[in-house]
């Protein structure tokens, strides 16, 4: 079922979220691209995993260099090698593996890489419920940034973010019933230490994916039993 007979782009990094957000994307879009960035991440494999994905999901797929993002953020943990990441999130900052100025950037660039090919629609897997102390993943910089970006380029462009109230666990009960449930378990990357699927384990990404899966699939068991 299309809902929607337009274009939309989903800014893509071959993870859990913006994997579920481009399938989420395919029901209701009728043409859908993705928008990778190389932007000095540890974990370069991350764009080749990307470009699988979007191959299965037959969908249109680019790779953006933006490498002027890591040469800006030396002291993040997830560009700089020689940092180890913080394990929780300090009191009284946003932990190291935050990429200042992030997803500023690309947004702004998905907005005119949209703009260039008539796509009005733009969607991004951020999450305010599981956001990490990230404040670039919040609804009101979500909702600023739209406005910015209209006024900016005299356009009429709406960001989705489907994930935006909802948990891990919620995730991916959305992604099983999207019917990509083994998919995204095996096949994306989200874990900071470049290992895709299930992950290092230890980190704090693969934490937060695994607690809500586990959580997920409790749900999940609890419903069959019941029924
Ligand atoms: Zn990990």
């Amino acid at each position: 079922m299309v809902l929607n007979n337009e274009k939309a782009l989903v800014v893509f990094s071959g993870g859990q979220d913006s994997t579920t957000c481009l399938f989420w994307a395919k029901k209701r879009f009728k043409e859908v691209w993705t928008l990778s960035f190389r932007y000095g991440q540890k974990h370069q494999n991350e764009t080749e995993i990307a470009q699988k994905i979007a191959e299965k999901a037959n969908v249109h797929f680019h790779v953006m260099d933006v490498p002027f993002i890591g040469n800006l953020s030396s002291h993040c943990a997830l560009i700089n090698k020689e940092i180890p990441m913080d394990e929780v999130q300090p009191a009284q900052s946003v932990p190291n593996t935050f990429v200042p100025g992030r997803n500023l950037f690309f947004l702004s660039i998905a907005a005119v890489y949209a703009r260039e090919r008539g796509i009005r629609h733009i969607i991004t897997g951020v999450s305010e419920t599981d956001f990490s102390g990230y404040p670039d993943c919040r609804d009101s910089f979500i909702k600023s940034l739209n406005v910015t970006l209209n006024l900016a380029m005299e356009e009429q462009f709406v960001i989705h973010t489907p994930l935006m109230w909802i948990d891990k666990a919620k995730t991916w009960k959305l992604a099983d019933k999207l019917g990509v449930f083994d998919l995204v378990r095996n096949e994306t990357l989200t874990c900071y230490n470049g290992i895709p699927g299930d992950g290092c384990g230890h980190c704090p990404s693969c934490h937060l994916r695994q607690q809500g899966l586990m959580k997920y699939l409790k749900e999940k068991e609890e419903e069959c039993s019941n029924s």
